[in-house]
């Protein structure tokens, strides 16, 4: 389900990270992003599963949490490049 919400990801923590690790929240499975189209991305819910395997770093999720604007497990994390 996508969200109404999306961030850009920091370009310092690749999705394919990310997708190394099924999505928590919408059973995304490894490779395929949780929303397909407009924004492409992950939810955070992913974001903080992939960190919690070792995937993603905390200082890479630290710079992603750091965009958002509303924090729940449900927002897309863009893997477009930050619109600022
Ligand atoms: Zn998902």
């Amino acid at each position: 389900m996508p969200a109404a919400v999306a961030v850009a990801a920091s370009q310092a923590a690749p999705p394919a990270n990310v997708r190394q690790v099924s999505c928590p929240l919408c059973w995304a499975r490894p490779a395929e992003p949780c929303q397909q189209y407009y924004p492409r991305g992950d939810h955070l819910a992913r974001w903080l599963a992939a960190c919690a395997a070792g995937r993603v770093t905390r200082s890479q999720l630290t710079a992603v949490i750091g965009r958002l604007t509303v924090v729940t497990r449900r927002v897309i994390v863009s893997e477009q490049a930050p619109l600022r």
